[in-house]
C-alpha cells in the first residue's frame, strides 16, 4: 500500500506507530484493513469515549495531552452542551481525518504536500502540528491550509502514540532517515505511550524528563540491534548528538569513530505549545 516513509518527520513517525499498532514491519505491508483497524482504535480509545448506554460518543479523556498536538481540533475544542450533536461532531470529523484514507479521492487533485498521492482536503495546524493557522498567507492562490491526503491524515493522528510526551508540554518525535532504526525508536515509544494511557487515566499524561538524553539513549540502544549494513563505518551520523553516543562507545571499546560526512540522521522536532 505505501513503499516508503515520506521524509517528513511528523507524517513519518505517526506513519511508523500505524505500522508498529498493526503489527507490521514495514509500512509497505499495511494494507487498508490495517488502517481501518488502527483508526478504530484511535477513535474509540485515544479520541473519544464511547458511552454504551447512550450509544453516543464523547471527547476522550486524553484532551490535555491531544491539545498540544491538535489545537482547535474537533478531539479538544468545546463542542455543543447537546450530546447528540457532540457526538455527530466527533463522528463526522474522524470521517474527515482518521477514515479519509477510505475515500475516493480525485485523481486529478493536487498532490499531498507530504508524500504526492492525491489529496482530500487542505489542513492548518489544527490537524497537522507545525504548520499554520487558518490564514491565507504566503499561497498565491488565497487558498488556505495545505493539501493533505488520507493516508498521511491517519499517520499524523497516530503520532501522539508514535512520539513521547516530554516534560515542558513538548512532544519528542525521534525520526532518522534509516527505516529500521525509526522503526525500532517509534516501537519503543508506542510500548511506552501504551503503558502511559493507563496511568494517564489516573493522573495526567506522564512527561519524562531529560528529552535529549533519552535520544541518545534510545539512539544508542538500537545501534546495538539493528543489523548493519556492509561498508566501513556503516553508523557514521550526522547530528552532535549521535556522535556524542557514538564517540563514548567507541572510546569505551576503543574502535574508530568517525562522525561526518552525515549517512544517516536523527533529529527532535518540538511541535510548538497551544495556545489554550
Ligand atoms: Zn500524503
Amino acid at each position: 500500500m505505501i513503499t516508503e516513509f515520506t521524509g517528513h518527520p511528523l507524517i513519518d513517525v505517526g506513519l511508523a506507530a500505524l505500522t508498529v499498532m498493526s503489527g507490521r514491519a514495514l509500512p509497505d505491508d499495511l494494507g487498508p484493513d490495517d488502517c481501518e483497524t488502527v483508526a478504530d482504535w484511535l477513535f474509540s480509545r485515544l479520541y473519544t469515549t464511547y458511552d454504551a448506554t447512550s450509544e453516543l460518543y464523547t471527547q476522550g479523556p486524553f484532551k490535555s495531552y491531544l491539545i498540544w498536538l491538535f489545537p482547535n481540533a474537533v478531539w479538544v475544542n468545546n463542542l455543543s452542551k447537546d450530546a447528540q450533536r457532540t457526538s455527530a461532531s466527533l463522528r463526522a470529523y474522524a470521517q474527515e481525518t482518521l477514515y479519509a484514507f477510505a475515500m475516493e479521492a480525485d485523481p486529478e487533485a493536487i498532490a499531498c504536500n507530504f508524500c504526492g498521492r492525491p489529496s482530500v482536503r487542505r489542513v492548518s495546524r489544527s490537524v497537522v502540528p507545525l504548520l499554520s493557522g487558518k490564514y491565507p498567507n504566503f499561497n498565491p492562490a488565497g487558498e488556505v491550509g495545505v493539501p493533505a491526503c488520507g493516508l498521511c491524515l491517519l499517520a499524523v493522528h497516530a503520532l501522539p502514540l508514535g512520539g513521547v510526551a516530554t516534560e515542558g508540554r513538548r512532544l519528542m518525535a525521534m525520526h532518522s532517515s534509516n527505516s529500521e532504526l525509526l522503526m525500532q525508536m517509534t516501537r519503543w515509544a508506542v510500548d511506552h505511550n501504551r503503558a502511559a494511557m493507563h496511568q494517564a487515566r489516573l493522573a495526567d499524561w506522564p512527561q519524562l524528563p531529560y528529552p535529549r538524553t533519552r535520544l541518545v539513549a534510545r539512539q544508542h540502544r538500537s545501534r546495538q540491534h539493528y543489523s548493519q549494513p556492509p561498508g566501513p563505518d556503516p553508523h557514521r551520523s550526522g547530528p552532535s548528538l549521535v556522535c556524542f553516543a557514538l564517540r563514548a562507545s567507541s572510546d569505551r571499546t576503543g574502535e574508530p569513530h568517525r562522525c561526518s560526512p552525515i549517512r544517516h540522521h536523527s533529529r527532535l522536532v518540538y511541535p510548538p505549545l497551544a495556545s489554550v
